[in-house]
C-alpha cells in the first residue's frame, strides 16, 4: 500500500529522504533538518501524491488514510507529551501547504488548530496566560472560517474594530483575556449565522477540514496564476505540513523572524534578516507590524533604534547563528529561514534555498564557488538565466536630476518610471493599454498578482523586506520600494500624500529599488555595469559551452550592444527594418507601387546606397565574425502609404498619378498576408530586389575589407523557402551578383549563401534544400506558426487558457514546442546534414533566446543560438546550462 504520512522530529524520520517531489519543499527540508539535529517542532506530511489522488478520485481522501494521519498525531503527542482534543495539556497543531517548487503565499495556512471552547480554558491554564490563549482561539476562528468555511473575512475584521472602538483602543496589545474572551463569542455567532452551524469543537472534524482546504488551495485562482508565472506544471500538487505549534507570541521572551543566511538583494555574506518580539508568524510576513533588524551592524546601518535581536536576545540569536552556518554547508546554498523563539527556546519551522535577485545570485555563486563550497560548474548552474534579465537592463543616471519625495525599503532592485495607479485591475488595465504603470498599494497581497505582474514597478507603505510585496517583486524581477511609512495612501480617492506632495492616478512617478528613493516624474536611465561577478560567472559559462551565441540585430546600437554582451556574430538581420527609416519609405513605397520592373529598378537605384551604407556600419561593429543577412522578407503591404500625404510623396517621387498608385495599393491587398506574397517569393517575382539587396552586401563587404583589414563574413539568407527550386533561384541572382561586384572591385570575399527553414515543407525536404543552401537558420516564429497552424498575431487571445488547460505546457511562441516543432527540426537538421555533412545550423526566431529552447538545441547539436541582444548574455548562460547537463 503507497504510503502517503511521513513523520519528522523527537529523533525520529520516516526517511522521505529529502525527496521534494513527494514531501513538497517545505516538508523535505523539515525533516531535512530534524535529522541533522536542529530543534523542528515534531509533525507530519502528507505526500503531494495524496493531492495527486485527491483530485484524481473526486476530492475525496482514501479510508486508509485516516489511520496514517492517526498514527501522525499520536507521533507529536508522543514527543510533546501533549493530547490532542484533550483541555489537561491540548495539543495545537499548524496545518500548512508546501509545494515542490515554493510558492509563497498561494496556498492556505491554518494555525492553533486543535482550539475549543475546552481546550482553550486548559491552554490558559497550561500557559498561565489567559489572555494569550484567548487571543489565540480567536485568531484561530479567524483563519478557519477564512481559509476552512470561506466565509467573508469583513466580518471577523469589523467585530475587532468595533471591540476596540467600543473600549477606545487603538492596538490589538491593549486587549486583555476578557475581551478577547468576549470576541470570541463575537466570532462564533459570526460564524452560526453565515455558516449556518456552530463552529466545529470536534478537533478532527477541524483537522479534516483544514487538510482538505490546504488541498483545495492548490486549485485557487490565485495558485493558478502563480504556476503559470512561475511554468510549474498542475500536476506536482502540493503537500499538507501537520506539525506542532510554536509560539512566539508567549511575552517578551518568545518572538518570531525570518532570516536569510546571506543577503538576498545584493548577496552580500551577512546575515540578514527580522524578528518581532511577542508575535506569531504571520505577523512579519503580514507587513502589519514594522520588524526589527537581526544583527546589530544592520540596525546601525539603517539608523533605527529598536534593539537588534542580536541584542535584545544574545543567547538565542548566538545559537541562530550556529543553525545559519550547518544549513548553509548542509544544503551548499543560501538559505531563507523562518523561526520561533517560545520562552527563550529556539524551534526552526522552515529552510528552502532564498530567493534572490540576480545580482546576489550572481554574487552568492561565485563568491561560494570561490569558498570552495560548491564547483565552478555548480556555480554557472545555479544561476537562473532569465533572471540575469534583471541586471541587463538600465538604471537610473546617477547625474540626472531627480525629485525625491520618500524613501522606503530597497526591497527590489532596478529602477522604473510609470504612471501611479492604486489597484491592481486598473494596473492591468492601463498595462494592457500600453501605459507602463507602477503599482502602488498599502500593502499587497496574494490577490494583487495579476496588477504586480502588468507593472513596471510595485511602492508599498507598509511592510519589510520580506513583505509579500517585496519576495513577489523579486521573483517575478519587477523593481519594488516597500515600507514607505510617510506615505499618506487614500486607495478610494486614488491619491497618496507625502511631504506636502499628492501624486494622482496618473501622474508619472519613479521607483529605485536599489536605493529606496521615490520620486515625482521620469529620470534618465544608464546601460547596465557588466564587469564584478557577471564577467566573472560568464567566464566560467563560456568555458563550458559549445554552442555558440550570435545576435537578432540590425541597427548600429543594437550591433554595438550585442557585441558587448559578447555576441559571436550577427544570426539575423532583418533588412526590412532599415526599409522603414523616414529618409527610404518613400523610395521603398516607389518600388513596391511600381508597374513593371523598369519602374522598380529606378526606385531601387536610391534605395542601393542606403543599404550599401547600413551593412558596412554593421560589418565593422561586427569586425572578423559572421554576419547573417536576410533578404526582404515581410508582405509588401506593410509599406504601403495609408494618408492622403503620404500618397502624394510617393506620386511626386515616382512621376505617377495619386489615383493610379491608389489603384496599384489596392490590387496589393491580401487576405491572408503571412501566407501570402512574401518571403523568397517577392524575389522569385522580383528578382531585381534581392539583387539590390545583394550588391549592397558585397559592395559593403568589399569596402569594409579595404578599409580595415578584416574582412566581414557575409552570410546571405533566403527567408521564406519551401522548395529548392526556390533557393536555387534566389542562389543564382546571389552568386550572378557577387561576381559582379568581385569584378568591378577586383576582391573577392568569402561568402555562405543559406535558407531559413521555417515552413514544415522545408524542413521535409531539407535533405534537398541542403544541395543548394550552405546553412539553415531555424525561423522558429514562422515555424511554430506554420506547424501549429497558430497565427503569430492572433494567438494572444486564446493560447492562455490552452497553457492553463495543459494542451501546450508553455507558450510556444516563447518556448519551442520541442513535441512537434522540434520533430521537424530534428528531422531537418538530420536530413540536411546527411546531404552536407558541414551545413551551418542556427536558431533565430524568438526561442533563440529561451533557456528550454536552447537546451534543445544543445540536444540535436545545433551550432549556434541566436538571440535578441539583451537575451545574448541569458543565451550564453542557458547554453553553459545544456552543455553541462548534457554532460
Ligand atoms: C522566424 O520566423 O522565426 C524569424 C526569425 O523571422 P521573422 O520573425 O522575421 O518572421
Ligand atoms: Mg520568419
Amino acid at each position: 500500500m503507497t504510503q502517503y504520512v511521513y513523520r519528522f522530529g523527537g529523533g525520529l524520520s520516516d526517511g522521505g529522504q529529502g525527496d521534494k517531489n513527494l514531501l513538497g519543499g517545505k516538508g523535505a527540508n523539515l525533516d531535512g533538518m530534524a535529522s541533522i539535529g536542529l530543534p523542528v517542532p515534531p509533525g507530519f506530511t502528507i505526500t503531494t501524491a495524496m493531492c495527486t489522488r485527491y483530485y484524481e478520485d473526486g476530492q475525496v481522501f482514501p479510508e486508509s488514510l485516516k489511520a496514517e494521519v492517526a498514527n501522525g498525531i499520536a507521533h507529536i503527542e508522543g514527543v510533546t507529551g501533549k493530547k490532542f482534543g484533550v483541555a489537561a495539556d491540548p495539543l495545537l497543531v499548524s496545518v500548512r501547504s508546501g509545494a515542490r517548487a515554493s510558492m509563497p503565499g498561494m496556498m492556505d495556512t491554518v494555525l492553533n488548530l486543535g482550539l475549543n471552547d475546552e481546550t482553550v480554558v486548559g491552554l490558559a491554564a497550561i500557559s498561565g496566560d489567559d489572555r494569550f490563549a484567548w487571543d489565540s482561539y480567536r485568531r484561530f476562528i479567524q483563519m478557519y472560517s477564512d481559509v476552512v468555511l470561506e466565509l467573508d473575512h469583513g466580518a471577523f475584521e469589523e467585530a475587532l474594530e468595533i471591540a476596540k472602538e467600543d473600549k477606545g483602543f487603538t492596538l490589538d496589545t491593549e486587549m486583555s483575556a476578557t475581551d478577547w474572551q468576549a470576541l470570541v463569542a463575537k466570532y462564533k455567532a459570526i460564524v452560526a449565522d453565515q455558516w449556518g452551524k456552530p463552529f466545529p469543537q470536534d478537533v478532527h472534524e477541524q483537522l479534516w477540514g483544514a487538510v482538505g482546504a490546504v488541498f483545495g488551495s492548490w486549485q485557487s485562482e490565485r495558485a493558478k496564476v502563480y504556476r503559470r508565472l512561475n511554468d510549474i506544471p498542475a500536476s506536482w500538487g502540493t503537500a499538507v505540513n501537520v506539525q506542532a505549534m510554536v509560539f512566539g507570541n508567549m511575552g517578551d521572551t518568545s518572538a518570531t523572524g525570518v532570516a536569510f543566511t546571506r543577503d538576498p538583494s545584493k548577496g552580500d555574506r551577512a546575515y540578514y534578516g527580522e524578528f518581532l518580539i511577542n508575535a506569531q508568524g504571520e505577523d512579519v510576513v503580514a507587513g502589519i507590524r514594522t520588524p526589527q533588524y537581526l544583527t546589530k551592524a544592520a540596525r546601525e546601518a539603517a539608523g533605527a533604534k529598536p534593539l537588534s535581536m542580536e541584542e535584545a536576545m544574545p543567547e538565542v540569536y548566538g545559537q541562530l547563528a550556529k543553525v545559519f552556518d550547518l544549513l548553509e554547508t548542509h544544503y551548499r546554498d543560501m538559505q531563507d529561514i523562518e523561526f520561533t523563539v517560545e520562552r527563550g527556546h529556539l524551534w526552526m519551522l522552515q529552510t528552502r534555498a532564498g530567493k534572490r535577485t540576480a545580482k546576489a545570485a550572481l554574487k552568492i555563486a561565485v563568491d561560494m564557488a570561490n569558498e570552495g563550497l560548491i564547483t565552478r560548474e555548480e556555480a554557472v548552474a545555479r544561476v537562473d538565466p532569465a533572471a540575469l534579465d534583471q541586471l541587463l537592463h538600465p538604471t537610473l543616471d546617477p547625474n540626472a536630476p531627480r525629485d525625491v519625495i520618500a524613501k522606503g525599503l530597497p526591497a527590489s532592485p532596478g529602477a522604473a518610471s510609470g504612471i501611479a495607479v492604486f489597484d491592481s485591475d486598473t494596473a492591468e488595465h492601463r498595462a494592457e493599454l500600453g501605459d507602463a504603470v507602477i503599482l502602488v498599494r498599502t500593502e499587497t497581497s496574494p490577490e494583487d498578482i495579476h496588477g504586480m505582474h502588468a507593472a513596471k514597478g510595485i511602492l508599498t507603505a507598509r511592510g519589510g523586506m520580506t513583505s509579500h510585496a517585496a519576495v513577489v517583486a523579486r521573483g517575478m524581477g519587477r523593481p519594488c520600494v516597500s515600507g514607505v511609512g510617510s506615505l499618506a495612501i487614500d486607495a478610494k480617492a486614488k491619491s497618496f500624500r507625502v511631504a506636502g506632495r499628492e501624486v494622482r492616478e496618473g501622474d508619472i512617478i519613479t521607483i529605485d529599488g536599489s536605493t529606496g528613493e521615490v520620486m515625482v516624474g521620469s529620470v534618465a536611465t544608464v546601460e547596465p555595469e557588466l564587469a564584478g561577478d557577471f564577467g566573472v560567472l560568464m567566464e566560467w559559462a563560456d568555458k563550458v559551452r559549445r554552442l555558440k551565441v550570435r545576435a537578432n540585430a540590425e541597427t548600429p546600437l543594437d550591433c554595438k550592444v550585442a557585441r558587448g554582451f559578447g555576441a559571436e556574430g550577427i544570426g539575423l538581420c532583418r533588412t526590412e527594418h532599415m526599409f522603414f527609416d523616414a529618409a527610404r519609405i518613400t523610395a521603398v513605397r516607389q518600388m513596391i507601387l511600381a508597374e513593371d520592373e523598369k519602374g522598380r529598378r529606378t526606385a531601387l537605384d536610391k534605395l542601393l546606397p542606403e543599404q550599401r551604407g547600413d551593412f558596412a556600419q554593421i560589418f565593422e561593429i561586427m569586425a572578423g565574425l559572421p554576419v547573417t543577412i536576410r533578404l526582404l522578407d515581410p508582405p509588401l503591404h506593410e509599406f504601403l502609404p495609408h494618408a492622403e500625404e503620404e500618397f502624394n510623396e510617393v506620386a511626386e517621387a515616382a512621376g505617377v498619378g495619386v489615383d493610379a498608385l491608389k489603384r496599384r495599393a489596392a490590387e496589393l491587398h491580401e487576405f491572408n498576408p503571412m501566407l501570402g506574397h512574401r518571403g523568397c517569393r517577392l524575389g522569385v517575382t522580383y528578382p531585381e530586389i534581392y539583387e539590390m539587396q545583394a550588391r549592397a552586401i558585397f559592395e559593403a563587404a568589399v569596402e569594409v575589407a579595404e578599409k580595415s583589414g578584416a574582412a566581414p563574413i557575409p552570410e546571405v539568407m533566403v527567408p521564406l523557402v519551401a522548395t529548392r527550386r526556390e533557393l536555387e533561384l534566389m542562389k543564382d541572382v546571389i552568386d550572378r551578383t557577387a561576381k559582379a561586384v568581385f569584378a568591378e572591385k577586383g576582391r573577392t570575399i568569402d561568402y555562405l549563401v543559406g535558407t531559413m527553414i521555417e515552413l514544415p515543407r522545408a524542413a521535409l525536404k531539407a535533405g534537398e534544400i541542403a544541395e543548394v543552401g550552405e546553412f539553415f537558420s531555424f525561423g522558429t516564429n514562422d515555424l511554430t506558426q506554420t506547424t501549429l497552424g497558430v497565427s503569430r498575431d492572433d494567438a494572444g487571445r486564446f493560447l492562455t487558457t490552452y497553457v492553463d488547460k495543459g494542451i501546450y505546457a508553455r507558450d510556444p511562441f516563447v518556448s519551442l514546442d520541442v513535441e512537434g516543432v522540434g520533430e521537424l527540426i530534428e528531422i531537418a537538421a538530420e536530413r540536411g546534414r546527411k546531404t552536407r555533412p558541414n551545413v551551418k545550423l542556427g536558431i533565430c526566431g524568438e526561442h533563440g533566446g529561451d533557456p528550454a529552447s536552447i537546451a534543445f538545441c544543445e540536444t540535436i547539436g545545433l551550432d549556434y543560438v541566436s538571440a535578441s541582444p539583451y537575451r545574448v548574455p541569458i543565451a550564453r548562460l542557458a547554453a553553459a546550462q545544456a552543455a553541462l547537463k548534457k554532460a
